[in-house]
């Protein structure tokens, strides 16, 4: 079973991401490189903590200004 990241399409050989060309009459699975493994949780990270700080900011707002309307 080979394994093709999804995101840069490297594929990885003897535990080396490389980027080649994915060997026809193989069988794959889809995964994540290292690297956009890491990406891809950065990014999910910068959502998660981008979304709770605007749910905090928006509760702020409410407490500081409670008859603001929006
Ligand atoms: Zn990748």
């Amino acid at each position: 079973m080979t394994k093709v990241c999804c995101e840069c399409k490297q594929i990885k050989v003897n535990n080396t991401w490389e980027q080649s060309p994915i060997p026809l009459k193989v069988a794959v699975t889809h995964g994540y490189c290292p690297k956009c493994y890491d990406a891809l949780m950065k990014k999910l990270h910068r959502y998660m903590v981008g979304s709770m700080m605007g749910a905090a900011v928006c509760e702020l707002e409410k407490t500081m200004f409670p008859q603001a309307s929006y």
